[in-house]
Order: structure tokens, then C-alpha cells, then sequence
């Protein structure tokens, strides 16, 4: 029996503290220290029921195709569209995001209209970006979570955050504290130390608000959500204490906070008191900064390099599959209205059925080495321990394969 230590690329925690047992047939038998999300992760691609080799739907039917053969209708496919647009890019290795963008700088170079999906959002908020895991860990005094709840999207970055110092009060309760801004209750709200309920006002309603106790207006003029004199006395009291403070959002932001109001926002947190707050995003996607990485290497700046589509979508979808289709967390389903899609995945799914191949691909931290960068902006290593079969190739040796 083998036992190593692995990093799990389930989402953009990235955590490398899990530990794998498996026989000298690369066959599972233990995975201890994941949480539920990393451990189906893992599972689903050495699972019955995991696609090993290219398939193409015709007239309803599934036809097998070698990779050689699935590569070369990818290929025409990709010659024949005008307009092409990518999704869950976020989802991949960097090194297979860097072969990808090689060949949209192809397409480009063609005349094509290529769209990334989701790289506006990393290009608005990325200069936020300010934080490390290990600096929340250390030194965080207060955690702002702002509309977000990672109990399930990110399973074990709570207990990382919170419970990792050891500074418990008498009550159990760890002495960080906990203002948690949202319109229905999570997981998280039992834990609070201040609950704010937005569901009557903005995000920009409450940011005004917070601004306006932070400079000493009367509490009479002030409002936010539903809490009391006392309540806001409170909140003034630990915002002004702060030594380091964690502000955790959802990305893209663009729901519910426009970038250069976050922006405003954290410094005028910053200019009161002591304190210094800074920002960690929960990205929806793996490697969602990857993705960033590797667009400014080889593509280069967003607003160069996009032009918007006329008709709202493009002649075709290449779509990289894994926890991207089947996250059950992320903030909104993800919706293809393209017509005509090539789909990367292992795992049979609605997608599948209307995609007009699926391409099975090794999974980085699995089947293949790789990199990502981590939510907080750190890369970490994914190495191969279970070698897919001969047909499975990683998306980095497909793309490198594509000839335009
Ligand atoms: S929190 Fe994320 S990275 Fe960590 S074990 Fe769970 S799924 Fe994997």
C-alpha cells in the first residue's frame, strides 16, 4: 500500500493537507483529512463511471472516437467559427490555461472573436486582491463576510480562518470576530458576533451607512439592516478595534458590489482607527487566477483583446468541464446559449448530451502534474499520482496539437 501526501484542486482553496492511500494497481482505498466537496472530487475521476475516450453524438447515437480523431474535429471546428467562446478556463491547470490561450492568440490572429468567460470580472477585481490564507490565519482579528457563505462552496477555508490559533473564549467561541452582512441565513449565521440583515436596503445603502457611523454621525440618521442603537455602538466598537481585519466576498462581485465601490470601501475602513482590512475573494473556480495569469501573459490586457459578440453568443463553445458543470454552490447555473459545443469533461452529463464531442482529459493533482494559483493569489503544485489510461491525454498536450 502507497500513502503520500496530495493537494486537492477541488476548489480554489487548493488544500494541501490531505493524505491518499492506494495499492500498487493505483487502485483508492483511503483519503483522509478531505471534506466532503475534495472528496468527490477525487472519487468522480476514478469512478465506473468516468469517460475514457472521446465521444461524439450522432443522430442521438454515441460514437467512439480516438483522441487523435476527436482532436482533429476540434480542430476543424475551431477553423470553421467565426466567433468562439471558452468557459470554466478557471477550472484547469496553469499549464494547460497557458497552451489554451496559445491557440486563442491563434484564433485571434485569425480574425476570430474569442471570448474567456468570467476574465472581465478577474480583470475589475483582481487590484483588490490583497491577502494571504496564512496572514487571515495569524493575524486576523475580524472577518467581514460579506454576502458569502464558504461552509459548502469551500468547505474547510472556515476552520482554517477561525479556529486555527487557538484562542477559544471560556464559551468555546474563538475570539476572532464575526459580522456577517447577508439577506438569508447561512450556515454561518448561528456563529455571529453581529448579524446585519441587508435584505431591506443596497449594498451601496449600507456602505454609506457604515461610512457614516465610522465618522461620528448621529446614530439617529443611521441605518443598518435591522440593528439596534446598541448594535451599531457595537459594530463601531469592533470595527475601530481591529488590528487586521478580512473582508471574504463571492466572485464576481458584480452582483452585489460594484469594484470601485469595494474599493472605497476598504479604505475608508482603513482610514479610521488603527485597523487594516484587507480583501479575500471565494473564486468560483479552481484556478479562477490561473486564469488571470495566464490571459495577461499570452493574450495580453481585457480591454484589448475582447471584442463583444453581436448576437450575445458566439458559432461555438469550448467548455472545460469538472467541478465548473456540476458545482452545486456556484452562484449562478452556468447557461451555454451557443448551439454548437465541444466539451472537455470525464463525467457523463446534460452537457454531454448536447455537446458535439466530450473529450476526456487528465486531471491535474490526479492523473497529471501541474500548477494553480491559489484564491489568495499563491501558486501551489499538483502532482500526479494515478496515471489515466493511453487514450486520456491533458488538455495541455490537445491544444499543443491543434494546428490553425
Ligand atoms: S476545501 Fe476545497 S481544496 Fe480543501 S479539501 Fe475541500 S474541496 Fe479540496
Amino acid at each position: 500500500m502507497n500513502t503520500r501526501q496530495i493537494q486537492c484542486f477541488g476548489c480554489s482553496l487548493l488544500c494541501d493537507d490531505l493524505y491518499i492511500e492506494f495499492d500498487t494497481n493505483g487502485i483508492l482505498h483511503t483519503i483522509v483529512n478531505s471534506c466532503f466537496r475534495g472528496t468527490r472530487f477525487i472519487k468522480n475521476y476514478l469512478s465506473d463511471q468516468r469517460i475514457r475516450q472521446s465521444i461524439q453524438k450522432q443522430m442521438g447515437l454515441d460514437m467512439l472516437l480516438s483522441t487523435e480523431e476527436a482532436i482533429s474535429i476540434l480542430e476543424q471546428e475551431l477553423l470553421k467559427a467565426q466567433s468562439i467562446k471558452f468557459y470554466g478556463i478557471g477550472a484547469i491547470s496553469y499549464q494547460d490555461q497557458l497552451a489554451v490561450m496559445q491557440k486563442i492568440v491563434e484564433l485571434k490572429k485569425k480574425n476570430k472573436t474569442v471570448y474567456v468567460d468570467g476574465i472581465k470580472e478577474i480583470f475589475d477585481f483582481f487590484i483588490l486582491f490583497q491577502t494571504t490564507i496564512g496572514q487571515a490565519i495569524n493575524n486576523a482579528d475580524l472577518f467581514l463576510f460579506w454576502e458569502c457563505d464558504p461552509t459548502h462552496s469551500h468547505p474547510k477555508l472556515f476552520g482554517k480562518l477561525l479556529f486555527s490559533r487557538g484562542m477559544f473564549r471560556l464559551s468555546g467561541k474563538e475570539m476572532k470576530k464575526l459580522i456577517i452582512v447577508q439577506k438569508q441565513d447561512s450556515d454561518l449565521t448561528r456563529l455571529k458576533d453581529i448579524l446585519i440583515d441587508r435584505s431591506s436596503q443596497t449594498t451601496s445603502q449600507i456602505i454609506k451607512n457604515f461610512i457614516n457611523l465610522l465618522e461620528n454621525k448621529s446614530l439617529d440618521t443611521i441605518t443598518i439592516g435591522n440593528l439596534s442603537r446598541d448594535n451599531l455602538r457595537e459594530l463601531k466598537a469592533f470595527l475601530e478595534a481591529t488590528e487586521y481585519g478580512v473582508l471574504v466576498c463571492n466572485t464576481p462581485l458584480g452582483d452585489y458590489f460594484q469594484p470601485d465601490e469595494l474599493n472605497r470601501y476598504l479604505a475608508r475602513l482603513n482610514a479610521s482607527g488603527k485597523g487594516r482590512f484587507v480583501f479575500l475573494p471565494l473564486t468560483p473556480t479552481s484556478n479562477y487566477f490561473g486564469m488571470y495569469a495566464a490571459y495577461t501573459k499570452i493574450v495580453g490586457n481585457y480591454s484589448e483583446s475582447v471584442t463583444p459578440l453581436k448576437d450575445g453568443y458566439a458559432d461555438l463553445a469550448i467548455i472545460f468541464g469538472g467541478e465548473y458543470l456540476r458545482d452545486e454552490f456556484s452562484r449562478h447555473p452556468l447557461e451555454i446559449p451557443e448551439k454548437k459545443v465541444i466539451l472537455f469533461d470525464n463525467l457523463k452529463s446534460n452537457y454531454s448530451n448536447h455537446a458535439r464531442i466530450t473529450i476526456p482529459y487528465a486531471i491535474p493533482g490526479i492523473e497529471c502534474d501541474g500548477t494553480a494559483i491559489r484564491m489568495d493569489n499563491v501558486n501551489v503544485d499538483l502532482s500526479l499520482w494515478n496515471s489515466p489510461n493511453e487514450n486520456i491525454y491533458t488538455i495541455q498536450k490537445i491544444f499543443n496539437k491543434i494546428s490553425l
